[in-house]
């Protein structure tokens, strides 16, 4: 399975990209969490990342496109990956383009989430998760059984940096600017489609494997 997911941020593009990975054994690759954990563990990369995700900016293309590239040659890639993040640019997805090229790839499909801007404000504003385990929760759409507490291994929960209504509507306009143009270049290729991301998570889940056939689900 190759897929990439556009959508604006909080569309849940994160969250189908998770529950796909683990049913057909790919990896989800997500950049936004690459460069959280380059962040925080302080490398080069992470240093020039740093500023611009505090601000809800694109991380420059040659910075985020050198973490992709390597990444796509891990072994574990042979299969297929599900792209959560990544590409954002034109310039992105021709370096994505050149990238699946060297490694014989020549069909990814590419599924649009779409989700109103105030959902997404509500949605990403309540967003939670475990900085342990990685658990995710929502303060009104999924709580953890005690407010602040993970229901899995009981740390603190807590909200990342860029989760605010501020940097919310900046990595909005960004994506408006620098992201949305991908869906006319993936129409253009035939390989886009688009879907409402308003429905509850298990009916997208669904309507996502519908558009999946190909890839052997019935
Ligand atoms: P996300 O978790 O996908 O919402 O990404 C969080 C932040 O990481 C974004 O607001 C950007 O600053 C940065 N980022 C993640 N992926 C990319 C990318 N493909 N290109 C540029 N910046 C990115």
């Amino acid at each position: 399975m190759w897929l990439i997911f556009l959508g604006p941020p909080g569309s849940g593009k994160g969250t189908q990209a998770k529950k796909l990975a683990f049913d057909f054994s790919v990896p989800h690759i997500s950049t936004g969490d690459m460069l959280r954990e380059a962040v925080a563990r302080e490398t080069s990369a992470g240093i020039k990342a740093r500023d611009y995700m505090n601000k809800g900016e694109l991380v420059p293309d040659e910075v985020i496109d050198e973490i992709l590239v390597d990444r796509l040659k891990r072994d574990d890639c042979f299969r297929g990956v599900i792209l959560d993040g990544y590409p954002r640019t034109i310039p992105q997805a021709e370096t994505l383009s050149g990238a699946l090229k060297d490694l014989k790839v020549d069909l990814i499909d590419v599924i649009e989430i779409n989700v109103s801007v105030d959902a997404l404000i509500k949605r990403i504003c309540g967003r939670r998760s475990c900085p342990s385990c990685g658990a995710t929760f929502h303060i009104d759409f999924l709580p953890p059984r005690k407010e602040g507490i993970c229901d899995k291994c009981g740390k603190s929960l807590v909200r990342r940096a860029d989760d605010n209504e501020e940097v919310v509507k900046a990595r909005y306009e960004q994506y408006l600017k620098k992201t949305q143009p991908l869906s006319e270049y993936y129409k253009n290729k035939g390989v886009f489609r688009s879907i409402n991301g308003e429905e509850p998570v298990d009916e997208i889940y669904k309507t996502l494997l519908s558009l999946l056939k190909p890839y052997g689900n019935d």
